[in-house]
């Protein structure tokens, strides 16, 4: 037992050391690769269910390395997050975004808002508002275009500090929407209380929401709990033209989803706004 007892030890310690090794490697490579531009932005459409138009998209950040197979900002993001890398990451997305929006409007596109996912990190970073704004002033954009993804958790951590960096926002005309709804600790008073633009419906109640009742009562409580306080709703991670219909019956504004689109680089982003195609 004994002898057992060590080698399960030693292969826990060498399996943690693997995941350590690769977790540096990883942070290693975010590092060169954000100095080697190796990140990108893509565009997922949110489609308007009134009048099927898109003026709404997602940024998601994409790395593709020089080398290698793409890596899954669900892997990296995570290990920026731990490095401190979070940071640049954050600048170059912002910056590939404000960059995209001065090329659209240059092509005449009109009405139209690129939101723009935020970390916890980057939330409580007191000069985030101040490097918003200066990117805006840089790029000589109004806020109108962009908006912010926060997660109610980033909120909740020091309600009063958020509502200040939400007051911020709004006085650049920027937007806010609150992410991954209903998956985090949920606290109804702060929905009320702070100046939000939309709320997202986390894909896990839309999954099988065809055939589940409870997640019918659920996606319906927030869509009326949204509505009676004048939040508009993106439902995401919809793949299915009956819960298609389900969402437009019950009014929910936007869905995002491979359903409609993946996401799409700026180019292909590019062709679907000019064409202004209806689907
Ligand atoms: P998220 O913010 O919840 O983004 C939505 C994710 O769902 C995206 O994954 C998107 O591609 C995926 N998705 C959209 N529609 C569907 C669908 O119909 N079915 C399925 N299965 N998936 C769908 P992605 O791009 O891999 O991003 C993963 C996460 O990484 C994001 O989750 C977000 O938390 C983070 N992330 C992505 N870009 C950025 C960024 O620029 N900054 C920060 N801080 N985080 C980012
Ligand atoms: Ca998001
Ligand atoms: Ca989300
Ligand atoms: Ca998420």
């Amino acid at each position: 037992a004994k002898q057992n007892g060590r080698c399960s030890f030693e292969f826990f310690n060498t399996s943690l050391e693997r995941i350590a090794q690769y977790q540096l490697d990883l942070e290693n490579k975010l590092r060169h690769a954000i100095g080697n531009n190796e990140l990108t932005v893509f565009y997922q459409p949110q489609v308007s269910t009134t009048d099927m138009s898109i003026s709404r998209m997602e940024a998601l950040v994409r790395w593709y390395p020089q080398q290698g197979e793409a890596i899954s900002p669900a892997d990296f993001i995570p290990v920026a997050e731990r490095s401190g890398l979070i940071d640049s990451v954050g600048e170059v997305v912002l910056r590939k975004v404000c960059a995209q929006i001065i090329t659209w409007l240059n092509m005449g596109v009109k009405d139209f808002c690129v939101s723009v996912n935020l970390s916890a990190q980057q939330f409580s970073d007191v000069t985030l508002v101040e490097k918003i704004s200066q990117c805006l002033t840089e790029h000589q954009i109004s806020g109108k275009y962009l908006e912010f993804e926060i997660t109610e958790s980033m909120l909740l951590s020091d309600l009063e500090k958020a509502t200040g960096v939400l007051n911020q926002l709004r006085e650049l005309n920027i937007s806010v929407a609150i992410d991954d709804f209903g998956t985090g600790y949920s606290s109804l008073k702060y929905l009320q209380k702070l100046p939000l633009d939309i709320i997202k419906i986390d894909r896990s109640f839309i999954l099988e929401l065809e055939q589940n009742p409870n997640e019918q009562s659920i996606v319906n409580a927030i869509i009326s709990l949204a509505h009676s306080l004048n939040l508009r709703i993106v439902a995401e991670g919809v793949e299915n033209p009956n819960v298609v219909s389900y969402l437009q019956d019950r009014h929910c504004e936007y869905i995002q989803g491979f359903y409609f689109y993946k996401p799409l680089d700026k180019q292909k982003m590019t062709d679907l706004l000019i064409s202004g195609e209806k689907l």
